[in-house]
């Protein structure tokens, strides 16, 4: 039989059959140093045209009764773990002050994952591939969401985690990686020596690595969120998507979903995906034209978008430029103040890299830039609880009055 999906190299356009595991491209990875961008990230793809000839005009009604599992690297839905990943709440928000929008605004909520990120769209594909595989270690780098989740979705499919991280990530990230039982490697330096301890881990061990950029199939968990949104609007497209991005691994997750769906004909064209970035963190926007990549050490406090060479780099240029995608730079102040409007007016609570794509649209609408009766996606990728610090200067926490006080 043949194989169900192979990989392509986003940079060289060589492919890989699927018969074993495959991290990086053999030819392009030789050729990356420390400096810039990995080459060699692959990119999964289907045999589109066999699906299409075999359930024809039906495939998206097919598609949806078998739960994307033709369009998923797993064999079976028994192999995912028994939390319930994916299918969070899209809310539509009508407003967010007096005025009611002429557009419509959709907030997918993707903190209400079993380990409060969109991390665990990846962690529980990764997770699945592995027990289909016979493999029951799995390490991860993490800023800290991708740590938590592998931690934690591991922790319900039996499996062993290991999780390096920067020491410096907020401490309910590292406490969540330790109450699911995963195994804390802390690293005193940065992301990046975080992951390439993983790597040689990975190496020297024979473990089944998650890492971002690195592992193909992470990609493949993260798309999923463009399926439920296409369905949650009742199979229409949203004119926008904004979208918080650190390494391009979710953006680049979320324009394949759309580009899945492109190529099975049940689109016709891929919205326009606004890719928001701190200002303090923005080697992809601000390397996107050129051709020689540049980086600037990153310095904000949304820390799961704050990389210094955003690992995923090449495949988000390549969606962004050939899809027309916009992007929007915000401050850090800007992402504080959006966590605010978005806590304090819709009851959700965002941690900051998830708010700078709130952040983003606030831009976009006190400039309107919404078409009237336009669709509108913010994609919230995690909860506000995972970075308390982070908003601590903007609430004073009143002193406490006495039992017997007039109130
Ligand atoms: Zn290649």
């Amino acid at each position: 039989m043949k194989d169900k999906f192979f990989y392509e190299c986003v940079d060289c356009g060589k492919t890989y059959d699927s018969s074993q595991i495959k991290y990086l491209c053999t030819d392009c990875e030789k050729q990356n140093d420390k400096n810039n961008p990995p080459k060699g990230v692959l990119k999964t793809v289907y045999n589109y045209n066999e699906l299409n000839l075999k359930y024809k005009q039906n495939i998206y009604e097919h598609l949806v009764k078998s739960g994307f599992i033709d369009l998923l690297p797993i064999k079976s839905f028994e192999s995912f773990p028994f939390l319930k990943v994916g299918n969070t709440p899209l809310y539509k928000v009508s407003s967010i002050d007096n005025n009611d929008f002429d557009f419509e605004l959709y907030i997918k909520d993707d903190s209400q994952n079993p380990t409060f990120s969109f991390k665990d769209r990846a962690s529980a594909v990764v997770s699945a591939f592995a027990k289909e595989n016979n493999i029951d270690t799995i390490v991860a780098a993490s800023t800290g969401n991708a740590g938590s989740s592998l931690a934690g979705i591991c922790a319900a499919q039996k499996q062993k985690a290991i999780i390096f991280v920067p020491a410096a990530a907020p401490k309910a990230k590292l406490t969540q990686i330790m109450m699911y039982g995963a195994q804390l490697v802390p690293v005193d330096g940065t992301y990046d020596n975080a992951f390439d301890m993983s790597i040689e881990a990975t190496k020297k061990h024979g473990w089944y690595n998650r890492n971002t950029a690195f592992n193909p199939l992470t990609i493949e968990g993260k798309k999923t969120v463009s399926f439920e949104l296409f369905a949650q609007l009742n199979k229409n497209l949203p004119d926008r998507i904004f979208v918080p991005v650190g390494d391009g691994v979710i953006i680049s997750g979320v324009y394949k979903g759309f580009e899945d769906l492109l190529n099975l004909g049940i689109i016709d064209k891929i919205p326009v995906i606004v890719a928001v970035q701190a200002i303090g963190s923005s080697n992809i926007i601000n390397n996107i034209n050129s051709d020689k990549f540049i980086s600037t050490p990153s310095n904000t406090l949304a820390d799961s978008i704050s990389v210094d060479i955003p690992r995923n780099f090449n495949m988000a240029k390549k969606y962004i430029k050939e899809n027309f995608g916009e992007t929007i730079l915000v401050s850090d102040e800007e992402i504080i103040a959006a966590s605010k409007v978005l806590s304090s007016r819709t009851g959700i609570f965002a941690e900051p890299a998830a708010s700078a794509a709130f952040a983003g649209f606030l831009s976009y609408y006190w400039d309107g830039k919404f078409n009237k009766g336009s669709k509108n996606v913010v994609l919230l990728t995690g909860s506000g609880l995972k970075d308390l610090n982070a908003v601590q200067k903007i609430i004073d926490i009143p002193d406490p009055i006495k039992p017997d006080s007039k109130f």
